[in-house]
């Protein structure tokens, strides 16, 4: 049967049905993680301060102290005592990129979020063009990388062939050259602090969240000063972090792949007997057998390795620690409760 669609219902299946009101100012709360950025710190603050200026809105900055090992800790509280827009969160060591991520988002109070890299690669002067696509109706504006200026041919290749990748075994669709630079509502970010797995593959949790969402295409700024924080095992494991948290289809390869090795040695032990039988042989063909044995040990660590990195996974998970600890909290002075604090009442 055909059912044909009303004007009302397509309305209703568009975003823009939660339209907010035309030039709606929301509250707005940027969350930048930082660690080791004393070189840039200031400058955000600085390039920050003038677009929420620019918007007249009410904000609030909150910037995550990763366990730094320079001066962003002290620079953090110079800020703060200079200006109350900005909340510091400082976690009780290093967590790694994701967990301060998670903990800054933990601790916001505005309507809308937005989270950016604290060495300005995600340029802040396209917040009020996001804002404006979060008016039409959508919970998440998230950039599109459309260059990626400052990195190398190697980088930018196998994190291309990545995403192809993750994109086949995964059943949520991660968007491609998407970082974590983007805008969410309240509820989005409501929905994210609900998941509070150990191993955080933010863009996979993101894409899991879903809620509308449309891309915002914008070019990758060249880190403004300072290092980055990843090599090529960081961003190897960070890979496997992608795939074993949002797939398990490497486990299905190793049983295809053991079951396609047995069916052909079992092929192979036919020809032997066949020849046996027929040649009667003398005792020979060990550099046959060593290489079946050594191909199967191969093939076996394999998969064993594979199990493990689920099993270690598991492991991690059932422990239930915290995701993170604060050291020390300072509020901005942005009306409302934390996500957090509201969560636990
Ligand atoms: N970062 C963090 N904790 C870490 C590593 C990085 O909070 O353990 C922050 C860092 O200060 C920066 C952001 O995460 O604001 C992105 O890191 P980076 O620039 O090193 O990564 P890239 O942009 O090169 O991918
Ligand atoms: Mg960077």
């Amino acid at each position: 049967m055909d059912i044909p669609l009303t004007p009302q219902s397509r309305a209703l299946s568009h975003p823009a049905l939660a339209s907010r009101t035309p030039g709606e100012v929301p509250s707005i709360s940027i969350v930048a993680p930082a660690y080791n950025e004393q070189e840039v710190l200031g400058e955000f603050h600085r390039r920050v301060t003038e677009v929420m200026a620019g918007l007249g809105c009410q904000y609030e900055i909150v910037l995550v102290n990763d366990g730094s090992r320079d001066n962003t800790l002290a620079l953090m509280y110079a800020l703060r005592e200079r200006d109350p827009h900005i909340s510091v969160v400082d976690l009780s060591r290093n967590f790694g990129k994701e967990i301060a991520l998670s903990a800054g988002l933990d601790h916001t109070k505005g309507d809308v979020v937005v989270v950016l890299d604290s060495d300005l690669q995600d340029p802040p002067e396209l917040i009020p063009q996001m804002l404006d696509i979060w008016r039409e109706g959508y919970d998440v504006v998230y950039g599109m990388r459309t260059a990626r200026d400052g990195e190398t041919w190697f980088k930018k290749t196998t994190a291309k062939y990545f995403y192809r990748l993750i994109k086949s075994v995964s059943r949520v669709d991660i968007p491609k050259d998407t970082g974590d630079f983007r805008l969410m509502s309240r509820r989005a970010v409501a929905a994210l602090s609900k998941l509070r797995e150990e191993h955080r593959f933010m863009k996979g949790l993101f894409a899991w969240v879903g809620f509308p969402s449309s891309p915002f295409l914008y070019k990758r700024d060249p880190r403004a000063a300072g290092e980055t924080k990843w090599n090529y095992w960081k961003l190897w494991n960070f890979a496997l972090e992608g795939i074993t948290s949002f797939t398990v289809a490497p486990l299905k390869v190793s049983t295809y792949l053991g079951m396609l090795i047995a069916v052909l040695a079992l092929l192979y032990a036919v020809f032997v007997i066949w020849k046996a039988l027929v040649y009667s042989d003398p005792v020979r063909g060990y550099p046959s057998l060593m290489t079946v044995v050594l191909f199967l040990g191969g093939v076996q660590l394999i998969s064993v390795g594979l199990l493990g990195e689920y099993v270690g996974r598991i492991f991690n998970e059932v422990k239930r620690r915290p995701l993170y600890l604060v050291n020390r909290l300072l509020q901005s002075e942005l009306p409302g409760t934390p996500a957090l604090d509201k969560e636990q009442q």
